[in-house]
This record gives C-alpha cells, sequence and structure tokens, in this order.
C-alpha cells in the first residue's frame, strides 16, 4: 500500500463524513500515512492467530521514502502482495499495524495527531518515528529462520 500518495484537494476531515465503503478512489489512498508498514514480513502463530510484524522488508521496498519501488507493476514480481479495498479491509485488518489509519478507522478510531492528512505535511509520519524509515532488514540476506530475532514492537510511535 505504499505509493507516492497525492492529497490534493481532499474536502477537510473527508473520512469522519463518509462510512470507508462510500470513499472515493482518490481518498481511500489517501487515507494511508506511507509508514510503509504493511510492507514488513510478519509472522504468524498458527494456534493462537497471534502476528508479530519484523523489521525484514519485503524486496520492492525503499526504505528511504517507505515507498514501493515498482508499485504499479509489483504482482510481476510479488504476486501475493495484497490490494487493499473497503470489500477485504474485513479479512486483512487483523494483521495491519496497529498504528495503520485503514486499521484504525475501520476499529472506528480516530486518525492520530502525526498523519499527513492532519498535519498537511508528507514527512509528519516519518518526524513523528512512526515509520519504517531507516530500520529495516533485507529479505534477502535474512534467512526465514532468523526473522523472529527480527520482531518490532507495535505501537511504534
Ligand atoms: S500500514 Fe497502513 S498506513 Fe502504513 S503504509 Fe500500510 S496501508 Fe499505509
Ligand atoms: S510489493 Fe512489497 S513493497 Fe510493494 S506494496 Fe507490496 S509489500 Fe509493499
Amino acid at each position: 500500500m505504499t505509493n507516492k500518495i497525492d492529497r490534493s484537494g481532499l474536502s477537510p476531515r473527508f473520512w469522519e463524513k463518509k462510512p470507508l465503503d462510500k470513499l472515493s478512489d482518490k481518498e481511500w489512498e489517501a487515507l494511508c500515512d506511507g509508514c510503509g508498514k504493511c510492507c514488513l514480513n510478519k509472522l504468524e502463530d498458527e494456534d493462537t492467530g497471534e502476528v508479530a510484524l519484523t523489521r525484514v522488508a519485503c524486496r520492492l521496498l525503499d526504505d528511504r521514502t517507505c515507498q514501493c519501488a515498482h508499485y504499479e507493476t509489483r504482482h510481476k514480481f510479488i504476486p501475493e502482495c495484497i490490494s487493499l479495498k473497503p470489500e477485504n479491509l474485513d479479512t486483512h485488518a487483523y494483521w495491519m499495524p496497529q498504528t495503520c489509519a485503514y486499521r484504525r478507522l475501520w476499529k472506528g478510531e480516530p486518525l492520530p495527531d502525526w498523519h499527513p492528512l492532519l498535519t498537511g505535511d508528507p514527512n509528519s509520519v516519518h518526524a513523528a518515528g512512526v515509520s519504517v524509515q531507516g530500520w529495516t532488514v533485507s529479505e534477502f540476506d535474512t534467512p526465514e529462520e532468523d526473522w523472529e530475532d527480527h520482531i518490532i514492537e507495535e505501537p511504534l510511535g
């Protein structure tokens, strides 16, 4: 979910005025705070269903910008990458990062005050220390059996 995000020309606080399934595509995309955390590999306990995020990032994540290096063509390389939509949010919200705007709104929580839609500054997610900027490790260099050593605490920021 990390593409370059266009937040221009949107109505103020549109997310408080409409349900998620009534948002335009542009409004939906603008909700993403650009943290990049949904592009981290996760570990899921088969018995408890508990999910832990790791600092091992998807090979396409650029951790300087926190964006996907090939967002439009990513499914050629990473077929399992999800396209989050209002229709599949119920299925995916459980593993989304705790700070994720989609998960928060799905749970009936407000957007955090560092969210770029509230600050008007796309860098506020990085300044708040919530994004993955500069601290991921490569999945090429990190064998899956070592991912447990890279589990991160949530929430960040
Ligand atoms: S975790 Fe949520 S807010 Fe952060 S990049 Fe992914 S979709 Fe966007
Ligand atoms: S392909 Fe990887 S980096 Fe790109 S959006 Fe999907 S998980 Fe994120």
